[in-house]
């Protein structure tokens, strides 16, 4: 189970497959330490939620060629975790987002609640420790 006591899918239709090929999916801070710890921490990047009165920073899985930077500003392509055959590399761990959002790019109010979470100390430090760790200076 996730903490936000959402269903988990195991969906592989072209549509859930197509976020992987798209847009990266989210997870909280408890989460991405997971796949820090795993050692995947070098195919991550930062993206970030539109907030008042600023934007709150979220570590996520890289878009190919964004690992260890700061997320296109448009967001479209493939996910550095998505295997030649259409499977997810990190699938045991893999976010939340990732985990239960069917036929569908995202959940906005899933991002959103996802988000609070890392507008905390212990969401902004982890992101301080993978920055320090990889030496990513955006
Ligand atoms: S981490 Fe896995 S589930 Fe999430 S976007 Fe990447 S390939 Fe898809």
């Amino acid at each position: 189970m996730n903490e936000f006591n959402l269903e988990e899918k195991e969906c592989q239709c072209e549509k859930c497959i197509d976020m992987c090929r798209h847009i990266t999916c989210w997870g909280t801070p408890s989460e991405l330490n997971k796949i820090i710890d795993a050692g995947f921490g070098n195919k991550l990047m930062i993206d970030w939620w539109i907030a008042s009165p600023e934007d709150i920073y979220v570590l996520c899985p890289a878009n190919i060629g964004f690992e260890l930077k700061q997320a296109p500003y448009h967001r479209d392509g493939l996910c550095s975790f998505f295997t030649k055959d259409n499977k997810c590399e990190i699938h045991n761990i893999k976010p939340v987002e990732g985990k239960t959002t069917t036929h569908d790019f995202y959940d906005s109010k899933l991002r959103d609640k996802i988000s609070k979470l890392w507008n905390t100390p212990e969401g902004k430090s982890l992101i301080e420790e993978w920055k320090s760790k990889f030496g990513v200076k955006e």
